[in-house]
């Protein structure tokens, strides 16, 4: 073992004398980095680094007019000092998979590095701003945007834009936009972690879109951003120019940002993409680049991910430890792979120990039940919320140290409500520190394989003059009381949600290092929080807060158009089932991606406990496969609840897929015929009907990419599965 290290640091040493830093990799402009699917060309210009062009699969090329904007001033005791910044070519770096350029600013002496980095064999490309302040006083850096572009597009060519609405709280009635995109044409969208659009009325979107030509071949490209803070994208047509913006949101402004010496500041990473042959031929790239670049590996060892898990909402703040050993006893019976004690356990909000009332012996022999049964145990908390309970260590706001994390004062007669209270500033290190200790010791002490977080964990926005983002200004700083919570909202909010995000982060690769298969669920009210950093840093999301099976399916239909599926987590709730093929409808309508159940499952008729185990083991066995590895085709418009819906998995290396179809309430229409894609038109494959809406068959790839495959089906609210398989000659 000594040996080895040794020979490796000398090898090391050695390749270090022979060609020093940049060993390898010359900078050069311009360099160019690439996969099969997006070729970046970027280059060093008088007016700053730019990205010279984005070609994509196809060869189309789209020029971009647009250098980087670097910031031409910072402050400094107040004062504005002016920043000139010089390519230092030495210190550049490009090889065909990586490109950073560093340029160096002598007084204020600052370093700005523009990276590029292609992480998979396919897909986008990353890109990130960094700005280090290598002096000896404390910089505030103005607003700087991930990434800008201008490109030329062709003046009278129509163009199209895909967006993607979250699911927060409840789907919204179109969910994903394709829209074209016409001389003049002026769009904003943005993400933050609350989706407050009951409020403002402003529907949040996951962060990403994509514009195509809207032709055969739909060359186009796409940007994401991987950030769960403040941010926003924009897209602008003037004649034969396209603008684009992506990063931090600079609304409200003025933005500024402190950066203390020896410090730094890095833009949100986003990802560019270039895509051919329309939006599920861009997904089934991207799904992909995000399994194998974003998310975190150890999601997918297990082949039970995505994964069955039964949660205790069902029968809400009620649970305790006797509906807690039935529903183990039931979860086992039906062979779920989890069971996930929802909220209504803990002794008081901020006050993460169980209710001794509920759970007399504590969470622990829960945890330790369900693994003699064979099943994972899961957890909801709500980490960042303090409240007044004083006991264990709690977050008690009354504390003056606790009251200046949190994020504004609150009056002396406040109430935290049932399971939300104040939010604190985890951008404070000492608050961080504290629920760094404190997720820990609940995934250890509870035994935990599932860490659900919910509500807020990263503020809003933050009253507090002497946290390290930038003070409020007063005069501009609303503060909106919903219940108990206080929500800030001024010209630092993008700074403090900066800080928050970067700590929440922080907190969870700190807790997935100590608990290395540690499962983590992100549920903020219910889907407000679907964004590609959360994506990087947790394992899935709650995609949606209303649980009927149409609002699952469109959750459903919209988010997977950017998000692996597997990651995609619908509830299925209580919902009216006259007949077991509505129950199975029901449950299908949470079947194509994670299915969590929150139903009471012990007052099932015996019919219905027999068909749920049947789903659950045709999910396990048969589903599943495909919801982890296949591609995916959105082969219907839009679930309405009123028409057919459905949907289509095909894994091309398997020569095998799936077709989900779903019967709205319409009366007149006992079929619907999806045209299917992916498959093969030379092929001939094997139709297996699984409730035996029809008798198998066989029907040629050609048949079903043309004609398309009919489903009959005699009621509303039901539906089919139909498996498809290649028949080898
Ligand atoms: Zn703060």
């Amino acid at each position: 073992m000594r040996t080895n290290m040794t020979s490796t640091r000398m090898a090391v040493s050695l390749l270090w004398l022979l060609c020093g830093a940049g060993c390898g990799v010359m900078a050069q402009s311009p360099a160019t980095i690439s996969t099969p699917e997006t070729t970046v060309r970027l280059e060093n210009t008088a007016e700053g680094p730019r990205l010279g062009e984005l070609k994509t699969q196809d060869g189309t090329v789209w020029k971009n007019r647009q250098a980087e904007t670097l910031p031409t001033s910072v402050e400094i005791d107040g004062k504005a000092v002016p920043v000139k910044w010089e390519w230092n070519r030495g210190a550049s770096r490009a090889d065909g998979k990586e490109v950073s350029y560093v340029y160096d600013s002598a007084s204020p002496k600052l370093r700005l590095t523009w990276e590029w980095e292609a992480r998979a064999e396919h897909g986008p490309v990353e890109h990130q701003i960094r700005v280090e302040n290598l002096g000896k006083a404390e910089v505030w850096l103005p607003f700087v945007d991930s990434v800008r572009v201008e490109m030329d597009c062709d003046a009278s060519g129509t163009l199209e834009q895909l967006s993607v609405d979250k699911g927060a709280g409840t789907p919204s009635p179109v969910g994903t936009h394709l829209v074209d995109v016409k001389d003049g044409f002026q769009w904003e969208g943005t993400s933050t972690t609350y989706s407050h659009f009951e409020w403002n009325g402003v529907r949040e979107i996951i962060p990403f879109f994509l514009v195509e030509k809207k032709d055969r071949e739909k060359s186009g490209w796409y940007i994401g951003i991987e950030f769960s803070g403040r941010t926003r994208l924009t897209l602008e047509r003037a004649g034969g120019t396209l603008r684009a913006a992506a990063g931090l949101n600079p609304n409200p402004g003025p933005f500024k940002t402190r950066v203390r010496a020896e410090e730094g500041f890095e833009t949100p990473t986003v990802f560019m993409g270039g895509t051919t042959g329309g939006i599920d031929a861009a997904g089934n790239v991207l799904r992909k680049w995000e399994r194998a670049a974003l998310t975190k590996a150890a999601n997918w060892e297990s082949p039970e991910y995505p994964m069955l898990v039964n949660n205790s909402w069902g029968s809400g703040l009620a649970i305790d430890e006797t509906l807690a050993m039935r529903m183990l006893k039931d979860s086992a019976e039906l062979k779920f792979e989890m069971f996930h004690i929802d909220a209504g356990w803990f002794h008081g909000v901020g006050d993460w120990y169980p209710d001794p009332k509920k759970f007399p012996h504590g969470l622990a022999p829960i945890a330790d039940e369900a693994h003699r049964l064979g099943l994972k145990f899961g957890l909801w908390t709500d980490w960042t919320q303090a409240a007044l309970d004083t006991e264990h260590g709690a977050l008690n706001l009354r504390d003056p140290v606790v009251n200046n994390w949190v994020v504004a004062d609150t009056p002396a007669d406040w109430k935290p409500e049932p399971f939300k209270g104040q939010t604190i500033d985890i951008g404070v290190p000492a608050a961080r520190d504290w629920t760094e200790k404190e997720v820990d010791r609940i995934v250890t002490d509870y035994h935990l394989d599932m860490l659900e977080h919910d509500g807020y964990v990263v503020a809003q926005g933050c009253d507090r003059s002497n946290h390290p983002h930038a003070a409020p200004d007063p005069a501009q700083t609303t503060i909106t009381n919903a219940a108990s919570s206080y929500f800030v909202d001024g010209p630092n909010s993008t700074d403090v949600s900066y800080h928050a995000v970067r700590a929440y982060y922080s907190v969870y690769s700190e807790l997935r290092k100590k608990h290395p298969g540690l499962l983590l669920e992100i549920c903020n009210d219910g889907g407000r929080m679907v964004d590609f950093g959360s994506a990087a840093h947790g394992s899935y999301f709650s995609i949606t807060d209303t649980y009927d099976p149409l609002s699952n399916r469109r959750a459903f239909y919209d988010t997977s158009h950017v998000l692996p599926a597997a990651m995609l987590e619908t509830y299925v709730e209580k919902w009216p089932v006259p007949k077991i093929e509505n129950f199975r409808y029901m449950l299908r309508s949470g079947m194509m991606g994670w299915l969590t159940v929150m139903l009471d499952t012990t007052v099932w008729s015996e019919e219905q406990h027999r068909a749920a185990a049947a789903e659950f083991e045709l999910y396990k066995t048969k589903l599943r496969p495909f919801i982890r590895d296949a591609d995916l085709y959105h082969i219907s418009a839009r679930p309405d609840g009123i028409h057919w819906d459905g949907m289509e998995y095909f894994d091309a290396p398997r020569h095998a897929g799936v077709v989900y179809a779903f019967r709205g309430t319409i009366e007149n229409q006992a079929s619907e015929t999806f045209v299917l894609k992916g498959l093969e038109p030379e092929k001939e494959y094997a139709l297996h009907f699984q409730d035996q809406s029809a008798p198998d068959r066989k029907a040629t790839g050609n048949e079903l990419l043309t004609k398309g495959l009919t489903v009959s089906l005699t009621g509303p609210n039901t539906s089919e599965i139909v498996f498809l398989n290649e028949v080898t000659r």
